[in-house]
């Protein structure tokens, strides 16, 4: 099966956008993924592949907030920075169609980049995480810190 192309606007993942959203991938309404802001199978008919892809976005996610929370670097820009992030890749894990919401988080993640933003670093390993998760692979270690 192929993904694309779409019609229409996702909304951006934000943990208050994705209320009423519905499955991409099998119709399923979200609401016990919205109610418990993480992907539920109760909402997905067996064997629907967004389930497993948000599933994926989900643990990556939570990889990220662990990493954000070592006592290395405490309170560190590069951990503040990792721990918004976790956010957006939980609500984007959460969305109709998580894969569409992290290629529109590696798109933001580029344009961080290429502008030399001071978290450039880890922008771009989180370029590359969303990139593999948007197509089905799995991302990179996160590397708790530069080097
Ligand atoms: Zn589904």
């Amino acid at each position: 099966m192929m993904y694309g192309p779409w019609d229409g606007e996702a909304p951006a993942p934000s943990r208050n956008s994705f209320r009423g959203n519905r499955c991409a991938g099998c119709g399923g309404e979200l609401d016990l993924t919205n109610a418990t802001g993480r992907p539920r199978r109760e909402d997905h008919v067996p064997g629907c592949k967004f389930f497993d892809r948000a599933l994926k976005v989900m643990r990556y996610a939570k990889e990220l907030r662990q990493v954000a929370s070592e006592p290395t670097g405490r309170g560190s820009d590069r951990q503040r920075y990792l721990q918004k992030n976790a956010e957006d890749l939980s609500a984007a894990a959460c969305t109709g169609d998580p894969v569409r919401a992290v290629k529109r988080l590696a798109e933001k993640y580029k344009a961080e980049c290429e502008k030399g933003a001071k978290q450039a670093e880890a922008a771009e390993m989180l370029m590359q995480a969303c990139q593999a998760l948007a197509s089905c692979k799995d991302p990179a270690p996160i590397t708790p810190a530069p080097g």
